[in-house]
C-alpha cells in the first residue's frame, strides 16, 4: 500500500553519532545539550525568537494556552475560545480538556482558513480567545485577527502545526499572534518522532511557559504554580538535529510531487486557494471534488490500486458529540465531504505518482460520461 505520507528517515550514521554523545554524557532529558542545539537552530532555520520545545503539539497548544490565562472561567462559567471546525481534533479538543468551550466559526470556502468575517458573531462575555488554524500550511488573515483581538481583548494562538518553514509575506508566518505552535509528530514535515514547539511573541511569557512544562517548578526548592512534564528529551532532539540538516532535500523532493500533482490535476479539481504572498511548504496536497460520492469513489478506486488516500479533515468537528458544540458549520461540512489528501513524501515512486494521477482521471472522466 502506498500510505498518504511517510516519515522522513534521516541519515542514520549521523543519527548513531549522536547518540554515542548522549551515552557518553548521560543526559537524557531537562534541556540537555541537543534540546539546546535544536532550540537555537530551529530559530535560526525558522527565523522567530522565543522557541520552547515541547514534547509534542498537543501539549504545546495546552502550555500556550496557560502561559496565556485563557483557561481561566470568566465569572465562574468556563472561558470560550472561537476556533475553526477544519482541523485535527487536537486543536479543539486539546481546549475542551483544559475546560474551555470550543466555538465553532465557519471557514472560508477558499482558503479553508477560519474565515474571519465570521468571528465577531461568535464573541461573547466569555470568549477569551481565538485559535486559528494555518490549515496545510496556508495562512490565516492574520491582519484581520489581530485587529479583532485587539478590539475585544482577545489572546490569539495559531495552531500552526501545518506551517513549519512556511513565510508570510518575507518572515516567518509563525511570528504572528500571541504564540503559534508547532507540532513534530512523524508524519510531520519536520519531525522529532513525537514532539512540538511553542513560539511566544514576548520573552515573558516563554520563561513562564519553561517553568510550566517541568511541573512549575523553579528552583530546586520551590514549587511556584501547577506544571506538568511537556519536556522534550535528548533522542527527541538527536532526530530533529538529523532531520534539520536535511530539510533541503526533504522539502525539494516533497515541491517536486506536489508540482506534478497540480499540474496535471489543477484543471479537474478544487485546490487550496493560498494567500499572497506566501511561501509555501509542500506539505500536503488537499484536492476538493465535485462532491461526496465522489471523492469516495475516487478514494474506493485508489484503494483498489494500492494507494491510500485520506479523508482529511473529516469529519467537521461541530459533529463530534463530545467538543460540546452542535451548530452546524455549512462551509466546513462541505469542504470536509468532498476533500481528499493525495500521498506526498520524499521518496514516493514516480510509479505511486502517476497512478494516482491516472486513477484520478480515469475516475473523473468515468463520471462525465453518465
Ligand atoms: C498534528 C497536529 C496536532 C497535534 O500534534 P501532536 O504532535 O500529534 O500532538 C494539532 N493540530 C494540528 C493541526 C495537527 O496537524
Amino acid at each position: 500500500m502506498i500510505p498518504v505520507t511517510k516519515p522522513f528517515m534521516p541519515n542514520r550514521e549521523k543519527l548513531d553519532q549522536y547518540l554515542d554523545g548522549i551515552y557518553e554524557r548521560k543526559w537524557l532529558t531537562n534541556n540537555g545539550p541537543l534540546a539546546q542545539e535544536l532550540t537555537s537552530r530551529l530559530e535560526e532555520y525558522l527565523g522567530v525568537e522565543n522557541l520552547l520545545l515541547v514534547s509534542n503539539g498537543t501539549l504545546a497548544l495546552q502550555i500556550a494556552y496557560r502561559v496565556l490565562g485563557i483557561n481561566e472561567p470568566v465569572n465562574g462559567k468556563p472561558a470560550e475560545a472561537i476556533t475553526t471546525p477544519f482541523t485535527f481534533i487536537a486543536t479543539a479538543s486539546s481546549l475542551k480538556w483544559d475546560g474551555i468551550q470550543p466555538v465553532f466559526a465557519d471557514i472560508d470556502p477558499e482558503t479553508w482558513c477560519l474565515a474571519s468575517k465570521n468571528i465577531e458573531a461568535q464573541i461573547t462575555q466569555q470568549t477569551r480567545a481565538i485559535v486559528p488554524v494555518h490549515v496545510f500550511g496556508n495562512a490565516c488573515d492574520v491582519e484581520t485577527i489581530d485587529s479583532i483581538a485587539q478590539k475585544y481583548n482577545l489572546k490569539v494562538i495559531y495552531d500552526a502545526c501545518h506551517a513549519f518553514g512556511v513565510k508570510y509575506q518575507g518572515e516567518s508566518l509563525l511570528k504572528h499572534g500571541d504564540a503559534a505552535t508547532l507540532s513534530f509528530h512523524a508524519t510531520k514535515l519536520f519531525h522529532t518522532g513525537e514532539g512540538g514547539a511553542i513560539i511566544f511573541k514576548r520573552k515573558e511569557d516563554l520563561e513562564r511557559a519553561k517553568k510550566l512544562i517541568n511541573f512549575g517548578i523553579s528552583g530546586p526548592e520551590s514549587i511556584e504554580e501547577l506544571g506538568i512534564n511537556a519536556k522534550m528529551n535528548e533522542f527527541q532532539a538527536a532526530m530533529g538535529l538529523c532531520v534539520l540538516d536535511e530539510m533541503e532535500a526533504n522539502m525539494a523532493a516533497r515541491y517536486a510531487v506536489w508540482d506534478s500533482y497540480e499540474r496535471e490535476l489543477a484543471g479537474s479539481v478544487q485546490l487550496q486557494k493560498k494567500s499572497e504572498d506566501l511561501y509555501y511548504n509542500a506539505s500536503y496536497f488537499p484536492a476538493v471534488f465535485e462532491c461526496e460520492s465522489v471523492a469516495l469513489q475516487v478514494a474506493g478506486l485508489l484503494k483498489q490500486n494500492g494507494i491510500l488516500a485520506r479523508r482529511y479533515f473529516f469529519p467537521s468537528l461541530e459533529t463530534v458529540e463530545c467538543l460540546g458544540r452542535k451548530d452546524y458549520q455549512p462551509v466546513s461540512h462541505d469542504i470536509a465531504g468532498r476533500i481528499l489528501c493525495l500521498p506526498i513524501y520524499a521518496g514516493i515512486e514516480e510509479k505511486a505518482q502517476k497512478s494516482v494521477i491516472d486513477v484520478i482521471k480515469l475516475c473523473l472522466a468515468k463520471g462525465r460520461q453518465r
